[in-house]
């Protein structure tokens, strides 16, 4: 099989990819490991930026995601047993955020690439690229128990962080930076009402907690544990009386209890890959970086990862000009590392280290009242939470 753009990975990054090369009439295939199943059910982001949205909407796939997504103009920080908004609209001139699943926005996107007649070859897992550095780079995988090849002008590895696209470039060439953290994130979902018209992010003793949403009738809510707990070892009665602790205030807070529907636990890493590009492949989203999920900013970056790759080669294409594929990983970089201090700011102001004798708790207390109390300080967390100052 041949096309012009080889996509390993149909998660968002590669499935935008392709829906923004098709609209500039680029023909691609995407090869996959997972069912479409399982894609569309398994739930991971759910903040979107504001380019985010604009790009979906620009591009004909935002319609479901209006209709049922969920407008958000800020964001509570709380502490001390007290809740301060940031105006995220009112402090960066009415841009917002829409809570919308990654698996909905995933979803979205098969269906609108599968209409326009896209080959997405699913339940087909990539073993190795080959010739990335010549004019035809080859992409094998295996399928239905056969191996194939899918030769291409240009590969774009979205294969998230176990990829095959990353190692693919020899290591004496690429230069990766790691950072772990010594705490993991407990996500639950719970079939119950919303507690709070916003997300609320919360500095406790015991650790951080986040109240989210999916729907008027599911919430998301994570808390701060212990990396290599077992979700399974944790009652449901157990979660809630942390979730509860976590997030009381002096006035009252109730947060609304219900089943819970699935339970999971993250460990917390960030990871960088330098250059994002060698020869004729092109590193997307998880693939190239991780960040820490305070931020939500690893969905967003995937899509500005790949709006960019999709005007390069765009130009490559309709005017043969390499210079946007050149500087392709130069251009996603400045960018990737703003993300990363803002992702890594926001994990180290509303975790718990357990690590001193509360000199670093009071320090982050110090922290978030500076940011709850002066315009300039709230405005700077506006800007990055919305994604305004990561354009290039
Ligand atoms: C708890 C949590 C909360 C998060 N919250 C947010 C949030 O609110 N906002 C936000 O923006 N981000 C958030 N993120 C991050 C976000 O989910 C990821 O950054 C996003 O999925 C990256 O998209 P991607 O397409 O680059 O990679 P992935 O979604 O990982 O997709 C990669 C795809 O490649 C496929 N693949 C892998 N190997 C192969 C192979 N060898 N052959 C073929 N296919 C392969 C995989 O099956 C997968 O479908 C969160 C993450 C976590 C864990």
């Amino acid at each position: 099989m041949d096309t012009q753009v080889g996509i390993v990975g149909g998660g968002p990054a590669g499935l935008m990819l392709s829906h923004l090369l098709h609209l500039q009439g680029i023909e691609s295939v995407i090869v996959e490991a997972r069912s479409r199943e399982r894609l569309e059910t398994e739930v991971r982001a759910g903040v979107l930026e504001q380019n985010t949205v604009d790009l979906l909407r620009e591009t004909g796939v935002g319609d479901r995601m209006d209709r049922e997504g969920a407008v958000h103009h800020g964001i509570e920080l709380r502490f001390d047993g007290q809740g301060h908004r940031i105006p995220l609209s009112d402090l960066t001139g009415g841009c917002e955020i829409v809570l919308y699943g990654q698996h909905e926005v995933v979803k979205d996107l098969i269906g609108t690439r599968l209409d326009a007649g896209a080959r997405i070859v699913f339940e087909a897992e990539a073993v190795g690229l080959r010739d990335i550095e010549s004019r035809k780079p080859t992409i094998r995988y295996r399928h239905d128990g056969e191996d194939h090849e899918l030769r291409c002008d240009f590969v774009a590895g979205c294969d998230g962080y176990h990829g095959v696209s990353r190692p693919s470039i020899p290591a004496e060439e690429r230069t990766e930076y790691d950072q772990k953290y010594p705490f993991g994130w407990f996500g639950i979902l719970a079939e119950a009402s919303p507690s709070s018209d916003e997300l609320i992010y919360t500095l406790h003793e015991r650790g951080f907690a986040l109240i989210s949403t999916r729907s008027a009738k599911v919430q998301r809510m994570y808390f701060q544990c212990d990396p290599n707990d077992d979700a399974e070892s944790w009652s449901d009665e157990q979660i809630w009386e942390e979730l509860q602790t976590r997030t009381e205030t002096h006035d009252g807070f109730t947060l609304n209890e219900g089943p819970i529907i699935e339970k999971s636990v993250v460990g917390m890493r960030s990871f960088a890959v330098e250059p994002m590009q060698y020869g004729r492949l092109y590193l997307a989203g998880d693939a190239a970086h991780i960040v820490t999920p305070t931020g939500a900013k690893g969905m967003n970056l995937a899509v500005r990862d790949v709006s960019t790759l999709a005007q390069a080669l765009t130009a490559w294409y309709e005017k043969g000009q390499t210079k946007l594929l050149d500087d392709y990983s130069n251009t996603c970089l400045k960018r990737v590392w703003k993300t990363q201090r803002f992702s890594w700011w926001m994990t180290s102001m509303l975790h718990s280290f357990h690590d001193d004798e509360g000199f670093q708790h009071n320090l982050q207390l110090a922290e978030l009242d500076y940011v709850t109390s002066s315009q300039a300080a709230a405005t700077s967390l506006a800007e990055n939470y919305v994604g305004m100052v990561f354009d290039e």
